[in-house]
């Protein structure tokens, strides 16, 4: 079955059975600073799967768009992709596992028409340190299910990955490992759950690809985790169904179900193919690239690798052009930078050396758009953006390759590795990779040292703002620091009244006041006004300390510190926290300060003026009495 039919045969079976079926989510999480993008069908609804009602019901299904900046560098193989689509299926406290493994076993053998002897599936084995039962339930309906189909039923034991790799599973179609595999909550395993947090078991499915061998570095035995290729995971049910308290766990009143399949990996199974950029939603790009690329680079091997980078950041491209994501030095803006300059790169290996992408994003759109008819819309936008930044990407890379050599000498190190990103803006990853194509040695030290090199220069431009504020009025310096301190309380204060969805767009601070643009519809009420004014007042009475420390921006943000809309950041960032950054705080934002000491010196925060500055965006003056 082709990939697009299978994912409307999935839809509308679970529309059938009760399922309201939703439209997937932005990729960039909307009101979420914390999280650059949506990369699971479950992460949009896990508000919901907290116990937020979802306005749609208790039944949900979609097709969610995902995207993983973090497995970048893992292109290349037969079967990792930074976008791909998750088909999902939820329950929100309503039906459980009688329902939902029939269900699933059903969809991918009778509508998709996968072969059930090819299924293998994974069950939890309990955990007796925990006080978890084994789900004796989920391996009594897998077990059942595999003998309605003429198979054998009975399970198997692994435990864990490794004591699986050493034994094998003995064929067993249903394998119970314990929470080192089957086990899901936010924060991982049992162990480090804190009390309140909600989780479960989760059972796998996989499909198993017998013309791949096992390979015996993995081990002696092959099994469904063993990551040679022959199992490749489709699918995996999330029952949860378990809190943890202080000492233990305790059921929840009422248990999710969250399921989600790769769509690319289902079409995989399907067509009996185990190379994933052979399915109908991809293939058409490879051939695309193939078709331009020089006569004698249409081989295996690195042009293979190159044709697969090229096409899974192509489609990702799309679909970040798609949802407003435009090239920059920024968050999500560098991701997409990164994934189109790599491919450019890959492109000039196969031999194109001129415009390679806006003609490829037609072949990306052309695949999609009937189920995503948005693109067709879109179209002229998304050719745009791709092409646009691949010609400022062409121009430098000119200038870089002309000038690595004569920089690098004969070995590549961590300060010419700085030199081409400072001036030339060419990329680290890129350099290195250049260097290594064109056979010059790469100092192994080269990104400790390039990394010190954007310190040092991180803190030259902070020892010249200081030095500018000094310029001034006598206490201008002081003055300023002081309302740029006060500007951070005042953002945080912003997001607690009005909502997440507040991001700083804009900022200017002179000695007498500060001002401070926002995204915020509609103006603001006399009582929200107010409102913020107490935070910041009662937040600098609370005479926290302002710390400082450095960090890589996605640390930065996973600890929840706040950006602004726009900033630019390098591999270390430095985070001021108003409080102790591993305990109590109250404000955490990315900055290079300078900061006060401590936020009793501020004085008494005013809004003086509250106003709009352009659509969707909200200005604030206020000064410090
Ligand atoms: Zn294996
Ligand atoms: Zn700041």
């Amino acid at each position: 079955m082709k990939a697009s039919r299978i994912r409307r045969a999935y839809l509308e079976y679970f529309q059938q059975r009760g399922h309201a079926a939703i439209a997937r989510a932005n990729l960039v999480p909307r009101g979420d600073p914390t999280t650059l993008f949506t990369g699971s069908g479950m992460q949009p609804l896990i508000p919901y799967l907290l116990g937020e009602p979802h306005p749609a019901g208790q039944r949900l299904t979609d097709s969610q768009v995902c995207f993983r900046a973090e497995d970048i560098d893992e292109i290349g193989d037969t079967r990792h992709t930074t976008m791909f689509e998750m088909l999902g299926n939820w329950s929100l406290g309503d039906y459980f596992k009688t329902e939902q493994l029939p269900w699933v076993f059903e969809l991918l053998t009778s509508v998709v028409g996968l072969d059930p002897a090819r299924m293998f599936v994974t069950v939890f084995a309990g955990s007796p340190r925990w006080g978890i039962p084994r789900d004796s339930e989920s391996e009594a309906l897998w077990g059942g299910l595999f003998a309605g189909a003429g198979l054998d039923g009975r399970s198997a034991e692994a435990g864990t990955s490794s004591r699986a790799a050493v034994q094998g599973t003995g064929g067993a179609h249903v394998v119970l490992y314990d929470e080192s595999e089957c086990w899901w909550s936010r924060s991982g395993g049992p162990d480090t759950m804190p009390p309140g947090e909600p989780g479960g078991s989760d059972s796998e499915i996989f499909y198993l690809f017998p013309q791949v061998p096992h390979d015996p570095a993995f081990g002696a035995g092959c099994h469904p985790y063993c990551d040679c290729g022959r199992y490749i995971e489709i699918g995996n049910s999330v029952f949860m169904e378990y809190r943890r308290t202080e000492t233990g766990f305790e059921r929840l009143p009422y248990p999710n179900v969250d399921f989600g399949g790769g769509l690319e990996r289902i079409a995989m199974a399907s067509a009996d193919v185990d190379d994933m950029f052979s399915v109908d939603l991809i293939a058409p790009v490879m051939a695309a690239i193939e078709a331009r690329s020089a006569a004698g680079r249409r081989g295996t091997g690195a042009d293979l690798r190159a044709r697969r980078i090229i096409t899974d950041h192509t489609r990702a491209l799309v679909f970040l052009a798609l949802d407003g994501v435009e090239p920059s030095n920024n968050t999500q803006g560098y991701a997409m930078r990164r994934i189109i300059r790599r491919a450019i790169r890959q492109g000039l290996h196969l031999g194109i050396e001129s415009g390679l992408l806006p003609g490829l994003a037609d072949v990306v759109i052309a695949c999609y758009r009937d189920a995503y008819p948005e693109l067709a819309t879109e179209a002229d936008r998304i050719r745009d953006v791709a092409g646009r930044e691949e010609e400022l990407f062409r121009k430098t890379l000119a200038r870089g390759v002309r000038e690595l050599p004569r920089l690098a000498g004969s070995v590549l190190d961590g300060d010419t590795v700085f030199t081409l990103f400072d001036t030339y803006g060419f990329p680290p990853e890129l350099s290195v990779e250049e260097a290594a194509g064109t056979g010059l040695t790469v100092d192994p030290g080269w990104r400790q040292r390039y990394e010190q090199r954007m310190r040092e220069q991180r803190e030259r431009s902070r020892t010249a703002a200081a030095g500018l504020f000094k310029g001034g009025l006598a206490d201008s310096s002081q003055a300023t620091t002081r309302l740029h301190t006060a500007t951070h309380l005042l953002y945080k204060a912003l997001r607690l009244v009005l909502g997440e969805h507040v991001v700083q767009r804009g900022s200017n601070i002179t000695p007498q006041r500060l001002r401070f643009d926002f995204s915020h519809q509609g103006k603001m009420t006399a009582a929200e006004r107010s409102q913020v004014e107490e935070i910041v007042n009662a937040n600098i009475a609370r005479d926290w300390p302002m710390n400082v420390s450095e960090m890589s921006p996605e640390q930065a943000f996973e600890q929840g510190a706040l950006g602004a809309f726009g900033d630019r950041y390098g591999p270390v960032v430095t985070v001021y926290t108003a409080g102790d950054p591993d305990g109590e705080w109250y404000s955490k934002e990315i900055c290079g300060g300078p900061h006060v000491a401590r936020t009793a010196e501020l004085g008494r925060f005013r809004i003086t003026k509250e106003e709009s500055s352009s659509a969707g965006v909200r200005r604030i003056r206020a000064t410090l009495e």
